[in-house]
């Protein structure tokens, strides 16, 4: 599927160019990573990508997150898709300033992109930025895209043991969000197995469960983001 990362290649381990070639991509992309990190400290924004498999909700967590944070913290998205900007369109409805990166057929987002996506956004008015990446839980956990906080989704219409089944993703996560917890009266997603699956993984990973249909739960993450975006301020004075 995408050229660049190798994934789309079935021979691509044996042949040691490809590997040399992408070990250097993946240098120059964690030198722009870290010079992203710069931009968003000079400005005290703290940054957060969030990272998830197509249609776990990434899009209705920022817009819940946006309306229900409201003016005392200050949101800025930059959005990631194969194609169309719709998702920043909706974001946009809700009156925070969004930037769509179309990656054609790349399935992650890089540091570059991200790059481009930071300079048309107004960093000096803003206290946290979304990065949301590409639907996709293998490429997006290989580039570093310089926010301060990984965050990975796992909706309550998947599998509870996608942990195990995508462990370099949530290896790489700092937080899991479980999302749609209203349908799990519905559908069969032990929660208690979605957890232990991806503390095995990661062992201590923090996790918030809710749903932004009901708002059950949303309360436990709005907490965790004023307290990372205060203590990010505070850091910085
Ligand atoms: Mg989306």
């Amino acid at each position: 599927m995408c050229k660049e990362c190798g994934c789309g290649g079935e021979n691509h381990k044996e042949n040691k160019k490809v590997v040399e070639a992408l070990t250097k991509v993946l240098d120059a992309n964690d030198r722009q990573a870290q010079e992203n990190r710069e931009h968003f400290e000079e400005y005290g924004v703290y940054a957060i990508n969030l990272m998830s498999s197509p249609g776990a909700g990434k899009t209705s967590l920022i817009e819940a997150t946006i309306e229900a944070l409201g003016d005392s913290v200050k949101i800025g998205v930059i959005e990631g898709d194969l194609e169309t900007d719709l998702d920043a369109q909706r974001v946009r409805s809700k009156g925070a300033p969004a930037v769509q990166i179309n990656t054609g057929s790349a399935c992650h987002l890089d540091a570059f992109m991200v790059h481009n996506g930071i300079h048309q956004l107004p960093l000096k008015d803003l206290d946290l930025v979304f990065i949301e990446n590409v639907g996709n839980l293998v490429c997006p956990a290989s580039y570093d895209v310089g926010a301060h906080l990984n965050v990975v989704l796992l909706s309550a219409t998947e599998g509870a043991d996608k942990p195990e089944k995508y462990p370099v993703m949530f290896r790489h996560a700092d937080l899991l969000v479980i999302t749609k917890i209203d349908l799990i009266p519905y559908v069969d997603f032990p929660i208690e197995s979605a957890i232990r699956s991806a503390r095995k993984i990661k062992p201590g990973i923090d996790v918030i469960a809710l749903s932004c249909k009901t708002k059950e739960g949303l309360e436990d993450w709005l907490d965790y983001l004023r307290f990372k975006v205060r203590i990010n301020k505070r850091a910085l004075k």
